[in-house]
């Protein structure tokens, strides 16, 4: 009787091991590159082709291969990084199982030239599917290339995991930034589909991180060094002007190595508490070194989960690492400094001239929007001290002409509560109306359906403004281009990451387009890992919106009021809020008789 257990052949079994190791591109050149760094490279050039299913090619300057290790290299288990268990423990190099050339090879058609110095010529083998074609002589310099092409062109079912080009860039790009944060001193290049992406020259933490989150970067990002038992935090944090609406901009090591760890980010996120607002992301990089033996990263082949084995002192030094530097709140002291310069001297005549041509706009804008806003921050009402606004000369009954009247107009207005909420009555229950929220719902709306129609209105800046974007927000731009023209935006690229904004949607032309760009891109970012397209456009327009209403307190007018009352009913409140928040509370008599403990029958109207 045969037996009906077998080994699986060799093949297979690194497929299966493909599966795990290489999920898609970025996979593979995340292992080719760390191969790289362990090989102690100093440049490292990533190339790909449609996203990396064309091509995905890895040249780097290391130490090489001999023959013999080139071909043991694609054998399974076969690593130069590991010789005994003991080594488990301490594991200093990125990779370790000797389970990625193998893997990639079996999906693939791989060529893999190398060289060492000390051998004059190089080799090059070529393998499809993991079996190994030819094998040969081949002139190079030191070093290592290796080409991937066909990806998972055995496997169709993980072709069709596969997304789009861009996509998968993107992927590679993310990737590339996290490996090149932590090692300033490799040069990295990445070429996508013939165009340059990024070249990163050597240099120090700061200037390669400013390089990716562009040069505004450079005046608010503060060094962190921290020393404890067993541990030491080194890296740089950035100030809340450079806080973000995502966690992207967290890059965090441990050993050298990119985690997302619960515990790390907590502490994070602790540390900030009160230094940036409620729901935004701030942006640092943070290197942890450790004892291996106080950390097990071995727990996953993507290897972005790591164990702690005491996490309670992991996560108070990171919380104190970053606390010692915020609790000083650095930069307040610099832009102390900086709007000091702008107290003390007159503002240059280019500047003035922009501001009062800005002034003029925004006064253009609104009486050329009134019907939108309803209220006009030059309002003629008169504020009470206490921000209070009283109608005296309009008695709830009084209304003119109430024919054809929609919820909102029909509402009696009693006056205005701090500036900033609208105090109606209808019949016998008292309204509150939140002026901002209904102010940015009926942006919203009007967002919404010029969007729906085609493309949003957009007004072109007087004076072009140049942005200095990260590489994920410059790559957000150019896959979503015609997306973002839709919203009103006019962006022409200057060369790398610099873009110059030369329109934008005409409700926030006067100001907040830029901060409005900025979450913009981030929403964007997100939408190549998501797939609720829909979901992501509404809280776009939301954001737009939002930076459309001017913040603050705003006295009105009773024509201003009666105006953005009129505008509400023409707008569709019943969908839900962009921010979830109400624009209107009701408060039945009963409740209020009941606050004064006022029985029913006790009282009439
Ligand atoms: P691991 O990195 O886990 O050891 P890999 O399958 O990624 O396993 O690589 C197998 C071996 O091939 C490595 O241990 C290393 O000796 C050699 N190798 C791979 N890539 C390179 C490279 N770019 N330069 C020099 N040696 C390399
Ligand atoms: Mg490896």
């Amino acid at each position: 009787m045969s037996s009906r257990i077998r080994i699986l052949p060799e093949n297979l079994a690194n497929r299966i091991a493909a599966g795990e190791v290489v999920e898609r591109p970025a996979a593979v050149v995340k292992e080719l590159v760390e191969n790289s760094i362990d090989a102690g490279a100093t440049d490292i050039l990533v190339e790909i082709e449609c996203g990396g299913r064309k091509l995905i090619r890895v040249v780097d300057n290391g130490c090489g291969m001999s023959r013999e290790d080139a071909l043991l290299s694609l054998e399974r288990h076969a690593t130069s990084k590991l010789v005994s268990d003991a080594d488990l423990d301490g594991i200093a190099t990125l990779g370790f199982r000797g389970e990625a050339l193998p893997s990639i090879a079996s999906v693939s058609r791989l060529t893999l030239a190398s060289r060492e110095n000390s051998n004059l010529e190089g080799t090059e083998i070529y393998s499809e599917g993991g079996r190994i074609v030819s094998v040969k002589a081949h002139g190079m310099a030191t070093g290592t290339s290796i080409e991937v092409r066909g990806l998972f062109f055995n496997t169709p079912a993980r072709l069709k995991f596969m997304r789009s080009s861009v996509t998968e860039a993107g992927h590679v790009g993310e990737l590339l930034v996290r490996l090149a944060i932590s090692r300033p001193d490799i040069r990295f290049t990445y070429i996508s589909d013939g165009k340059s992406q990024f070249r990163m020259l050597q240099g120090d933490l700061q200037s390669r991180v400013s390089t990716f989150l562009g040069n505004a970067s450079l005046h608010d990002t503060w060094p962190v060094v921290f020393s404890g038992e067993n541990i030491s935090i080194n890296g740089l944090v950035c100030g809340p002007s450079l806080a973000r609406s995502n966690s992207a901009g967290v890059y965090t090591y441990i050993n050298g190595r990119f985690i997302k760890d619960k515990v790390v980010h907590h502490a994070i996120f602790e540390a900030y508490r009160g230094v940036i607002d409620k729901g935004r992301f701030p942006v640092l990089v943070l290197f942890v070194e450790m004892p291996f033996s106080e950390v097990d990263v071995n727990v996953h082949p993507t290897k972005h989960e790591v164990r702690f084995r005491e996490q309670g002192k992991v996560h108070d030094c990171i919380l104190s690492a970053i606390g010692n530097v915020l609790s000083q709140s650095p930069w307040t002291k610099r832009s102390d400094q900086q709007s000091g310069n702008k107290l003390y001297t007159e503002p240059r005549p280019e500047a003035r001239r922009l501001s009062e041509v800005q002034d003029a706009l925004a006064r253009y804008d609104l009486s050329g929007t009134a019907k939108l806003t309803g209220f006009n921050p030059g309002s003629r009402a008169i504020p009470t001290s206490t921000g209070g606004l009283f109608y005296k000369n309009s008695p709830p009954e009084d209304d003119s002409d109430i024919d054809n009247k929609g919820y909102y107009s029909s509402l009696a207005v009693i006056g205005q509560y701090k500036s900033m909420y609208i105090v109606c009555q209808d019949g016998v229950d008292l309204v509150l109306i939140d002026q901002h929220a209904a102010h940015e719902r009926i942006a919203y709306q009007r967002l919404r359906s010029e969007h729906a129609g085609g493309s949003i209105e957009s007004q072109m800046l007087l004076f072009p403004e140049t942005v200095e974007l990260t590489y994920s927000e410059a790559a957000a731009v150019r896959e979503h281009e015609a997306r973002i023209a839709n919203l009103g935006f006019e962006i022409e690229n200057f060369g790398g990451t610099t873009h110059v904004i030369k329109a934008v949607p005409r409700l926030i032309a006067s100001a907040g387009y830029l901060s409005a760009f900025r979450e913009i891109l981030s929403e964007l970012e997100q939408l190549s890992r998501s797939v609720k397209a829909d979901q992501l456009l509404d809280n776009i327009l939301a954001r737009i919106a939002c930076h459309s209403v001017i913040r603050g307190n705003h006295a009105l007018s009773l024509p201003e009021i009666r105006a953005l009352l009129q505008q509400m009913d023409t707008t569709d409140f019943s969908a839900t809020c962009p921010h979830g928040r109400p624009v209107l509370v009701k408060i039945a008599l009963p409740e209020i008789e009941k606050m004064f403990r006022r029985s029913k029958s006790g009282v009439g109207e």
